[in-house]
């Protein structure tokens, strides 16, 4: 089985551009300096899914060409950047008319139904709001022909999941890889992996931590996502080691799974 890995958006939480900043990076014209807020995007050629569903979900969708089929989200945690986009599912509910499976840990989906409680009111016929399921991830769960490993990770205090399908896996807002799923992370034909900016943060690998990790699990390529203005793609991608690269929005990448 072949999976196709989009990046629908590589930004931190406060996109690139930033409101308000007009640094080199946030006025570049290079479109791989433009960075919506982070997801990807996997499929094969039956099953599509999301990790995350960030505010600017609809534009990414729409600009990856990914906007006709989607089985499953897959949620890490329930920080804005990550899920403010939900709402955008109704655009594919409501030409199939079944509802989406939301995956997530029990503690996340209890923020997801607060946030999303409007979706379960009771409105009046032709009104429409996205038809969702929420799921509780507790171990490995198959959605079509894709199976998924959730992995514990940390963020800063917070206990988040990173997911790993085949030889991919998906680390984002990440600052602590415990040992269990360190070695989960062996073997990988692709990793992406938060590479925040350049300074340390107390919730986010940084450039540095970013690179050393990525070299010490050795997966075939990684690609950095959830940055700052602080990376310029050209300058910073030039000085990486072999098979780590920055990541952009609208990556594609090709992953075998067996
Ligand atoms: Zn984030
Ligand atoms: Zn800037
Ligand atoms: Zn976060």
């Amino acid at each position: 089985m072949a999976l196709t890995v989009t990046v629908l958006g590589c930004g931190t939480s406060m996109g690139v551009p930033m409101i308000g900043c007009r640094c080199a990076v946030c006025t570049s014209r290079d479109p791989r300096n433009h960075r919506t807020r982070p997801a990807v995007h996997l499929r094969t050629e039956t099953t599509a899914l999301l990790i995350d569903a960030p505010p600017e979900l609809r534009l990414q969708l729409i600009r990856s060409q990914l906007d006709t089929h989607l089985d499953a989200v897959l949620i890490t945690h329930t920080h804005a950047d990550h899920i403010m986009g939900l709402d955008d599912v109704r655009g594919f509910t409501l030409r199939t008319n079944r509802p989406i499976p939301v995956y997530a840990e029990a503690s996340a989906l209890d923020d997801l139904k607060r946030v999303y409680r409007y979706v379960f009111f009771p409105y009046p016929p032709g009104v429409s709001t996205p038809q969702i399921e929420f799921r509780e991830i507790t171990g490995v769960f198959t959605i079509g022909d894709i199976t998924v490993e959730p992995l514990r990770v940390f963020h800063g205090e917070m206990p988040i999941l990173a997911f790993r399908v085949g030889n991919f896996a998906y680390v984002t807002d990440v600052s602590y890889i415990p040992p269990d799923t360190w070695e989960r992370l062996q073997g990988l034909e692709l990793l992406i992996l938060d590479a925040l900016r350049y300074q340390p943060h107390p919730t986010h690998y940084n450039l540095e931590q970013a690179i050393e990790v990525a070299q010490k699990l050795g997966a075939k390529r990684t690609l950095f996502t959830h940055m700052t203005h602080d990376f310029d793609y050209e300058t910073v991608n030039a000085q990486l080691p072999d098979g780590i690269e920055l990541a952009y929005d609208g990556l594609v990448a090709r992953v075998g799974t067996d």
